[in-house]
């Protein structure tokens, strides 16, 4: 089997069967590739719908159905088990499947191409929802290792060698987005342009997309943890020019310093004291905190070793 679509299915009972239709319409033959749906704990009669459809199938449709609702990240992880090329797409029809085999197309053309990424270049939403997003990507990217693609969506279309490199990823709190530039590889980015919902609604309102973004944020970057290090740092800082100022003042202007003066200062230098040696404590829970991820040390993408 050469390909597998990687579908994560929440509440999506009226798109099952449209997107498999859309699939073998762009891919004739069944044996050329394979569906794994991913059944998110849904609670219409998406399940049904993928059972019926697993009984009229010709052995080329795989349904793996969860338990309860564990997010589209844990649908992926789900998903990643089988083929040569192994694609990610939405179930709403809204990422087109000629895209796929756009994508198939260019790792049969280029050996040197691990990944292949669509992204949208023009997206169909409003514009403060735009910006917010790249500003999203952007600060994401600062604060992290990794580079978020501001736009660079799941679907994507990769080998087998990056597939294993994400399955060595065995973290809870999974981001897609981050992992796949977590891994490296070459990707290739091509645009496309999401059409409309075939059928049901939006899972990402406002609210889930602030968590998702923050929990993004929070699994590739410590700069929250270390924060405290650096206004404990200002804020001793400030508290030793004030103390200098002071008595600067004391012996040229020959003032009285006043207790106001004292209990600030005072303050403010413990404050900050105690903030830096709670950064610090943060700098070794962030370490630890990458530690328990148990990522790979190294991956390698190829070994040549001397031929026997
Ligand atoms: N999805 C999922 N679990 C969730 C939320 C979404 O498996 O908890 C699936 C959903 O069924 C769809 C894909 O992830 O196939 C993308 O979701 P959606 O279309 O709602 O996102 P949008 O396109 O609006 O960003
Ligand atoms: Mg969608």
């Amino acid at each position: 089997m050469r390909l597998s679509l990687i579908v994560p299915c929440f509440n999506e009972q009226d798109n099952i069967f449209p997107f498999a239709r859309a699939v073998a319409e762009v891919f004739p033959d069944p044996s050329d590739y394979e569906i794994v749906f991913v059944n998110d704990g849904s609670k219409d009669k998406t399940l049904q719908n993928l059972k019926e459809l697993h009984r009229q199938s010709q052995q080329n449709i795989r349904v793996v159905s969860f338990s309860r609702n564990f997010g589209k990240e844990s649908a992926i992880y789900a998903g990643l088990q089988h083929g040569e090329y192994i694609s990610l797409i939405d179930a709403d029809l809204q990422q087109d499947p000629a895209i796929v085999k756009q994508m198939t197309e260019i790792l049969d053309a280029e050996p040197d191409t691990d990944c292949v990424c669509a992204f949208q270049e023009t997206r169909h939403e409003n514009k403060l929802m735009t910006s917010v997003k790249s500003a999203f990507y952007k600060m994401a990217t600062n604060m992290s290792e990794v580079d978020f693609v501001d736009g660079a969506s799941d679907f994507r279309t990769f080998r087998r060698t990056v597939r294993d490199a994400l399955l060595q990823m065995p973290e809870y709190f999974r981001f897609s987005k981050g992992l796949f530039s977590w891994v490296g590889f070459n990707t290739k980015y091509i645009p496309y342009e999401a059409k409309e919902r075939a059928s049901g609604t939006t899972k990402w309102g406002f609210k889930k997309l602030l968590k998702y973004g923050w929990n993004g944020i929070l699994a590739f970057s410590t700069a929250p943890l270390k924060l405290a290090t650096v206004l404990g740092l200002l804020s001793t800082a400030f508290s030793i020019i004030y103390f200098i100022v002071t008595l600067l003042r004391k012996a040229t202007e020959h003032i009285a310093v006043d207790g106001f003066t004292q209990t600030v200062i005072l303050i403010v230098f413990f404050g900050g004291m105690q903030l830096f040696t709670i950064g610090i404590i943060g700098e070794y829970l962030a370490k630890n905190y990458i530690e328990t991820k148990r990522r790979p040390v190294y991956l390698a993408k190829e070994i040549l070793d001397y031929k026997k």
